[in-house]
């Protein structure tokens, strides 16, 4: 006599295959989640120092050395550790991303010290455009720091994107049309490649930034190397590099074409 409810009989031989193979792919996950994924990125991030200039924070009081609680977005009752002083964090990104970069780099910082910095009140120690950097999300692997003819601007980007993020002054009610500029500092987000100010308005001195930003960008993106080509290096090769050569000469063309505007009489 056959019972209809009974469980076939090939079930139980398989559960065991079923069981072996999630188990298999949850090691191959946290393998690649917890040694391969972290590493790639702390390499990929290592050896782009050298290609992206960035901007170096003054060092803050010695008396800020010390461990600070800051809450969790995320998780309720969860604190993380920051020191203010030695710009550290033990957030994830943190410990996976910005740790890397070298001290006083205003990269290292991640949600946790940015916002300290402003509930301490700290972030005044710093000049109106870095805290209008600051007050942002730093998400770019470059920043430069630039002069304008009536005004001055700090852009962030990366040489492989066409998304470059301006901040700066906005044109207050009693400025004059071509500056100098007093509003408050804003960020400006331009999309390289469609030639489009994305995210609102354009700065006031468009046209002076768009000429800065495309000398930038050419010369960062003629020494990036191509995707996957970067060479390899370790920790002890790389220095901190708050002007380095590309922002240099970047500056130095900058100063020329203002020169060159200034001595060349335009064809009537
Ligand atoms: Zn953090």
């Amino acid at each position: 006599m056959i019972n209809p409810t009974a469980q076939p009989s090939y079930l139980p031989g398989f559960w065991p295959w079923i069981v072996a193979i999630l188990l298999i792919g949850i090691v191959i996950w946290a393998i690649y989640e917890l040694l391969i994924a972290p590493n790639r990125k702390k390499r990929h991030i290592l050896e782009s120092i050298p290609y992206c200039p960035s901007l170096l924070l003054p060092q803050l009081p010695s008396e800020r050395d010390k461990t600070i609680l800051v809450a969790s977005h995320r998780l309720i009752h969860f604190n993380y550790r920051v020191n203010l002083c030695k710009l550290t964090c033990t957030c994830l990104r943190f410990r996976r991303v910005r740790r890397y970069y070298p001290p006083n780099d205003v990269r290292r910082l991640c949600r946790h010290l940015r916002k300290e910095l402003q509930a301490s009140g700290l972030i005044q120690e710093f000049d109106e455009l870095t805290r209008g950097l600051i007050t942002s999300r730093l998400r770019d692997a470059c920043y430069i720091r630039e002069p304008l003819t009536n005004s001055e601007m700090i852009i962030g980007f990366h040489p492989r994107s066409s998304i470059v993020r301006v901040y700066t002054y906005r044109k207050s009610q009693v400025d004059p049309p071509g500056g100098p500029f007093t509003g408050p500092v804003d960020k400006f987000t331009y999309n390289h490649r469609q030639e489009i100010w994305v995210y609102g308005d354009p700065p006031p001195n468009q046209d002076e930034i768009l000429t800065v930003v495309e000398t930038i960008m050419t010369q960062c993106r003629a020494r990036y190397p191509q995707p996957g080509k970067l060479p390899r290096t370790n920790d002890n090769l790389i220095t901190p590099i708050p002007e380095t050569e590309i922002a240099n000469e970047a500056r130095a063309r900058r100063e020329s074409i203002l020169a060159a505007r200034k001595s060349t009489t335009p064809l009537q």
